[in-house]
């Protein structure tokens, strides 16, 4: 497997994992047909599911250290075979302590993107992460409070809603700096507010894609929307747009649901767009 850390800059980024997710494709593309997926078998697993790596990117810039999303969280005691629920132990593995992280980033507050935030001690949520601030987007904080849409976001109110009275949020408006390195892109549509991280450092740039595009046939299909693109057609326009700038700039991607350790970038092979892992 390719190494799970690369260099941008002056800035380093470690590959995590909390583990994997798979479905069915008439389960998570309900509108892309067996046939149209027949190009892209490659992005399948040998059953033609999709299966999902959760990872969350470790960044360490300006002696901070910056965690970008946080899994789905502890296995449930009811469930100990799942495959995810594993963050604590890549944390373990790679030499890394909760007690570090600085702070925390949302690229968007769906459920395998919070899971870790906090802990229960007795009644008492804490975090995770003690040394940590949590931010994320003004606009899935108040999405994920609206009646209409807010089994969206089903474990908001256990690993997002707690953080605000623990006095913890930051929230982020627009495009927003978070360091003199780190800023969240607007990419909305999977989620209203569903936020992008780019990285620039001495020159190089790379993008902590979030949620803007699930499997790499995606690079290519930018139209194709899974069930868990909350506005469809915003979905397609910032990935269209995303994508095309990816390409066009030569930024290297941290692909959180792409294999792991999901570091590539977008080129174009015999007229097509794909995906080439770093
Ligand atoms: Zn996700």
């Amino acid at each position: 497997m390719a190494s799970n850390t690369i260099r941008v800059g002056n800035v380093e980024i470690v590959s995590l994992s909390d583990g994997l997710l798979e479905f069915d494709l008439c389960n998570f593309f309900p509108s892309i047909s067996q046939e149209q997926w027949q190009p892209y078998e490659s992005h399948l697993t040998e059953e033609h599911h999709v299966r999902f790596n959760l990872a969350s990117f470790l960044i360490r810039s300006d002696g901070k250290n910056i965690l970008v999303d946080t899994g789905l969280g502890p296995k449930p005691t009811y469930a100990p075979e799942v495959p995810w629920g594993q963050l604590m132990h890549d944390f373990a593995a790679n030499g890394v302590r909760p007690e570090e992280i600085d702070m925390v980033v949302m690229t968007h507050l769906h459920r395998d993107h919070v899971g870790w935030n906090l802990m229960m001690q007795g009644e008492k949520y804490v975090p995770t992460f003690p040394n940590a601030r949590y931010w994320m987007s003004a606009i899935d904080w108040e999405a994920c409070h609206q009646p209409a849409v807010r089994d969206r976001f089903p474990n908001a109110p256990t690993c997002v809603w707690p953080l605000a009275e623990l006095g913890l949020i930051e929230f982020m408006h627009g495009e927003h700096a978070i360091t003199s390195t780190l800023t969240a892109v607007p990419t909305p549509g999977h989620t209203p507010g569903h936020v992008s991280i780019l990285i620039t450092s001495q020159g190089e740039r790379a993008l902590v894609l979030g949620d803007a595009a699930h499997n790499p046939a995606q690079l290519e299909q930018t139209d194709w929307v899974s069930r868990a693109d909350m506005d469809p057609e915003v979905t397609r326009q910032t990935r269209r747009h995303l994508v095309e700038r990816l390409e066009r700039e030569q930024i290297v991607v941290a692909a959180g649901h792409f294999p792991a350790p999901g570091f590539g970038k977008v080129v174009r092979l015999q007229g097509r767009r794909s995906w080439q892992v770093l």
